[in-house]
C-alpha cells in the first residue's frame, strides 16, 4: 500500500473535491502509479499543470509515485508565456494558435475575429481525432470537457471555465499573452484562413448589387471563397473588439 500527502494550489482548487481544496491531504492507493495518473484522478487534467514538487524537488508528469512522498502541484502563473520551456519539458509555442472543441464554436468565430489562428470543426470530431490535431499542428486545445484534456496526446491545452463566448474570451486573453498577435478583421470566421483585399471589380458579381454601390472596399477569404465588408454587423462585431483592446490595454500596463 502506497501514503502519500497532497496539495493543489491556485486555480487547480477548481476541479478537486471541496473538501481537499487549499489544503494538505493524504491519499492511500494499492499499485505503483505515475504523477499524472494520480494526480488526474483527483480530477485535474495534466495541460493545467506548470510545476509538480515531490518532497520539494520538481518532477515530471511521467515520474512514479513512491511511498511517503509529499506532492505539490502547481498551475501556471498568468499569463502564460508559451514560447517560454515550461517546467513539465512542453514544446514551446512561440506564437499560440487553438483548436476548439465541437461545442465552442461561438469562442472559435470570437478568436477569429481578433485574427487568432483557431481552428474548429462542428462536425461530430471524435475527442481521440481533437487530441491528434491538437497534438499534430501544435494547437492549445480548448475544452470544457475534462476527459478529453487528460488524454496524453494532448501537449497544450486550457479547461474553459466561464459560460459565455465574450466572458471565454477574455478568461483566454487573461491566461495568455496574446496582445502582440491580435490582428482584428483578419481572418475568415467560417474556415479560419487569412483575409484578403480584393478590387472592387473582383467584388462585382460576388456581393449584392446594393451593398457593391455602397462599399468601397472588400475583402475575401481565398479558401472558401466568401466576401466580406463592413456591413450591418460590423458595428457590432467591431464594439466587441473594442472591449478587447480596452481590457488588453488595462491588463497589459
Ligand atoms: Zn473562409
Amino acid at each position: 500500500m502506497y501514503t502519500v500527502r497532497l496539495c493543489f494550489y491556485g486555480e487547480l482548487n477548481d476541479f478537486i473535491v471541496p473538501e481537499r481544496r487549499r489544503t494538505q491531504y493524504e491519499r492511500r492507493f494499492p499499485q505503483v502509479r505515475s504523477l499524472k495518473d494520480l494526480i488526474e484522478s483527483e480530477g485535474v487534467p495534466h495541460p493545467e499543470i506548470d510545476r509538480i514538487l515531490v518532497n520539494g524537488k520538481p518532477q515530471m508528469l511521467d515520474a512514479l509515485v513512491v511511498d511517503g512522498d509529499c506532492i505539490c502541484v502547481y498551475p501556471s502563473e498568468h499569463p502564460v508565456d508559451f514560447a517560454v520551456e515550461s517546467h513539465l519539458g512542453r514544446p514551446t509555442l512561440p506564437t499560440p494558435q487553438f483548436m476548439a472543441d465541437v461545442h465552442l464554436g461561438k469562442l472559435a468565430r470570437r478568436l477569429r475575429l481578433l485574427g487568432l489562428d483557431c481552428e474548429y470543426d462542428n462536425l461530430d470530431l471524435t475527442d481521440e481525432r481533437l487530441a491528434e490535431i491538437s497534438h499534430g499542428e501544435n494547437r492549445v486545445l480548448l475544452t470544457r470537457d475534462r476527459g478529453l484534456l487528460k488524454r496524453r496526446m494532448v501537449v497544450h491545452g486550457i479547461y474553459i471555465r466561464a459560460d459565455e463566448p465574450e466572458a471565454q474570451v477574455f478568461e483566454i486573453l487573461e491566461r495568455i499573452d496574446l496582445y502582440r498577435v491580435i490582428r482584428p478583421f483578419t481572418r475568415c470566421l467560417k474556415c479560419n484562413g487569412c483575409l484578403a483585399l480584393i478590387s472592387r471589380e473582383e467584388a462585382t458579381s460576388r456581393v449584392p448589387p446594393a451593398t457593391w454601390l455602397n462599399m468601397e472596399t472588400f475583402h475575401h477569404c481565398p479558401d472558401c471563397r466568401r466576401v466580406y465588408w463592413q456591413g450591418a454587423h460590423w458595428d457590432m462585431l467591431n464594439a466587441f473588439v473594442e472591449r478587447v483592446k480596452a481590457r488588453l490595454a488595462c491588463t497589459s500596463v
